[in-house]
């Protein structure tokens, strides 16, 4: 029997370590698989913020779902470990785990999940605070009403929740306030590593500051390790200690935020960056020429090849090597490798 805890010392200190993902989805009637997260690989220190960056549809919310171990048909994974610490250096691989073991050790109190669409996550029928009372009995913490206004009033405030949106339906609330109650759900346990899925992407410019703030804050002051996911590169210049490029299901670059930001390698990255809007800037930007490929058929070689400015016969035929720069920093180009024929 496979014991629960592992200590691994290869993992040297990091919180979680995911190595090589691969995963995606079946579609048995078309005989299709959608390879959306391919040979995956990053890891995640103490008190830092990774951002998993990318357009929609390039594998990131596919990533986080399988780090937070929620894998349901038609999604599989067919290769990879996610290790996460629990504490005292235990480490527990989510992917090799049962639900049980997810839902007792890791969930919530471990590593807690902000979904990008508050509205499905609310139950319509219950008060907010139904929605607290039931995920502290999940763990075991028998609560009374009177009590959930207490241990609400914290966080609620943290948040910028009115005490009394307690009472309320998710119905009642605006669409910024319902995000703000999920993430006030996530961050109740106080957990290790919060992963966040586009956690503003439904709500308004100003709303979307106030709660990147609050997230930064709370990450600040719980020194917990967050993992943001966000096509919006001005959510990750805001959060990020350190960035992973998503392009097609592959981490294309991976590196130091600051370092990505003033000085990126691949060809993607800069054009990511180039996309963003400056500060006084009035023009429109013109974005990324083309789409990312079906990842059902990607195009062989380098997939960044049909949109790429810098491609080379090579790309178009053979995939890039993954080459390692300086300390903890990867780039996924023939532009960079050593062993380019
Ligand atoms: S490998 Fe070639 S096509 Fe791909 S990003 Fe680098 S230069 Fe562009």
């Amino acid at each position: 029997m496979t014991p629960l805890y592992t200590q691994i010392n290869s993992v040297g200190s990091s919180i979680l370590v995911a190595e090589n993902i691969d995963g995606g989805y079946i579609v048995p009637d078309r005989r299709l698989f959608i390879h959306a997260v391919d040979n995956v690989s990053f890891t995640l220190e103490g008190n830092e913020v990774l951002g998993i960056a990318g357009e929609s549809g390039c594998g990131k919310s596919t990533l986080a779902k399988i780090v937070y171990g929620v894998i349901e048909p038609p999604l599989i994974v067919r290769r990879g470990r996610v290790l996460i610490d629990v504490g005292n250096r235990n480490l527990i691989d989510i992917l090799s785990s049962d639900r049980e073991t997810i839902r007792r050790e890791i969930m919530w109190k471990t590593l807690s999940y902000i979904p990008q669409n508050s509205m499905n996550v609310l139950n319509p029928m219950k008060r907010i605070r139904d929605h607290f009372i039931e995920t502290l009995k999940f763990h075991g913490i028998e609560v009374s009403k009177k009590d959930v206004v207490n241990y609400t009033r914290e966080v609620f405030n943290s948040v910028g929740l009115p005490i009394d949106a307690t009472n309320a339906y998710p119905h009642q609330l605006s669409g910024g306030m319902r995000q703000r109650v999920v993430i006030a759900l996530a961050l109740m346990l106080k957990p290790r590593v919060v992963l966040a899925d586009e956690p503003t992407t439904a709500v308004d410019v100003v709303t979307q500051l106030g709660i990147l703030s609050f997230l930064k804050e709370w990450q600040k002051e719980t020194k917990c390790s967050m993992i943001v996911i966000s096509h919006d590169m001005g959510v990750h210049a805001y959060m990020d200690n350190r960035i992973a490029i998503m392009y097609a299901g592959n981490i294309v670059e991976y590196g130091d935020a600051e370092k990505v930001f003033t000085d990126p390698l691949h060809p993607y990255t800069k054009l990511l960056i180039e996309s963003l809007i400056k500060k006084g800037e009035k023009s429109i930007k013109k974005g990324i020429l083309g789409s990312p490929p079906n990842l059902a058929n990607p195009p062989p070689g380098c997939r960044f090849h049909p949109r790429c400015p810098y491609a080379m016969d090579i790309c178009r035929k053979e995939e890039p090597l993954e080459t390692r720069i300086g300390n903890n920093y990867r780039v996924k180009c023939w532009l960079y490798s050593n062993s380019r024929r």
